[in-house]
């Protein structure tokens, strides 16, 4: 029976579907690049000083010990009608399914002004490794009354809650080491995730320090000069000392490579089984897929690994795949001990990912400080167990 699959990427979605393929009995080789994984989520508060980079680090030792191939390299080309990938090795891998979960591309070409030179001088930190130790450095090297500005762009992009939880901490980063600090906060849209609770905590926390300007005050940026570091809107430009540029975003390269990527520059899917709409026997999860009313988070991707893993087992036997329900909560920390989550529940309907409705929800809004403690302590438990569950 026909058993090969290759996943590509190694992040939450890839690595969460390669084992689940593995325990059933299928051929798996998941195609990776790097020796080591830096995980997004509590990247914000290594930016704050908050935590060690050392404890977003994870490696595939676990899924190689169980039976997981490993290729340490990345995938160049894909042809659909041949089933193979080939990879920068110089090798080619057949396969009967295969599941791509390759995350993101910072889009360099969207943002005058903001291209991979001036994301040295202006840290996007939007995929974590080098790039969140360097915004943590320029931070804690910032003068005394100095300007941080963090531009926030239109959706979709990874984590729509991620830029506010990042505007907190660096908030309460310059509301404990370097008072008389100010951070402008320029956004491209005027609402968005958890903003009720995030604004009401802004207010009470850091009413000093934290300057929200949303689309409709002129929040939109439109270029940026890295040399001189200012940050230009329609309105004004801003000089900034330490500047987090978070640009548009796509699915990564090999999205397009393989013609999986639409227009939008995102992959459009079947909502039971993941399968991409426009090359069959390819699926897309986690950041790179259009999962309807699911935000790209590492949860959903984890969700989705396990969904989309389930169906190319049922497909691979001749089996037709049910329909799923999955489940995505974001927490947030807008300060220490102070956390703050949104959850929702999806099922496909129409065609997409749809919202069950009446399912999920926000934290409460009048909640007192227990209940954002338990939050926090939540997600440190959430962030525990998933990493575990998906790198042993
Ligand atoms: P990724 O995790 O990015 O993994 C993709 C992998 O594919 C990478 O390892 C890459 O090396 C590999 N790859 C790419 N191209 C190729 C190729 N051609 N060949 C081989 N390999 C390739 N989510 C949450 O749920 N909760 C949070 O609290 C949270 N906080 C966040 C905070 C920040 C600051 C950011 C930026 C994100 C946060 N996220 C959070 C979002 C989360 O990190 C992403 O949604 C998640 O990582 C998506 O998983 P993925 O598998 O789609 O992609």
């Amino acid at each position: 029976a026909p058993g090969r699959v290759v996943v590509v990427g190694g992040g939450f979605g890839g690595a969460t579907a390669a084992r689940i393929l593995q325990r059933a009995g299928l051929t798996v080789t998941l195609v990776e690049p790097a020796e080591t994984y830096w995980a997004c989520p509590f990247s914000n508060e290594v930016i704050a000083g908050l935590r060690p980079m050392s404890a977003q680090a994870f490696g595939y030792e676990d899924l190689r010990a169980s039976g997981v191939t490993i290729a340490r390299t990345s995938a160049e080309a894909v042809d659909g009608a041949a089933r193979q990938v080939r990879l920068a090795d110089g090798r080619t891998l057949d396969y009967d399914r295969l599941i791509l979960s390759p995350g993101i591309a910072l889009r360099f070409d969207a943002l005058p002004g903001y291209d991979e030179a001036a994301s040295q001088a202006m840290p996007h930190a939007w995929k974590a490794g080098a790039q969140t130790e360097r915004l943590a450095r320029q931070l804690a090297a910032m003068p005394e009354g100095g300007t941080v500005v963090l531009s926030v762009p239109g959706n979709p992009y990874r984590c729509p809650p991620g830029p506010y939880e990042r505007a907190s901490l660096i908030a309460y980063y310059l509301k404990t080491r370097k008072p008389r600090a100010k951070l402008i906060v320029l956004d491209a849209k005027d609402t968005f995730s958890k903003q009720k609770l995030f604004e009401q905590a802004w207010t009470h926390l850091y009413p000093d320090v934290l300057e929200y300007v949303p689309l409709a005050a002129g929040g939109q940026v439109a270029s940026v000069d890295s040399r001189a570091m200012s940050v230009a809107t329609d309105f004004a430009t801003h000089k900034a000392d330490v500047a987090c540029i978070i640009p548009p975003q796509r699915a990564a390269p090999i999205a397009t490579a393989a013609g999986v990527a639409d227009r939008s520059g995102w992959c459009p899917i079947d909502p039971v089984s993941f399968e991409s709409r426009l090359v069959p026997r390819i699926h897309v999860i986690g950041d790179a897929a259009i999962a309807g009313a699911m935000p790209k988070s590492a949860f959903a991707a984890n969700a989705q690994g396990k969904v989309c893993a389930e169906a190319v087992i049922d497909l691979l036997a001749e089996r037709k795949p049910a329909a799923p329900k999955l489940v995505n909560t974001c927490y947030s920390l807008v300060a220490p001990g102070y956390g703050i989550s949104v959850a929702g529940v999806y099922h496909p309907a129409n065609g997409v990912l749809a919202d069950v409705e009446g399912a999920g929800g926000t934290s409460p809004l009048d909640a007192g400080g227990e209940v954002r403690r338990q939050e926090a302590a939540y997600a440190e438990d959430w962030y525990r167990t998933i990493t575990a569950a998906v790198f042993g």
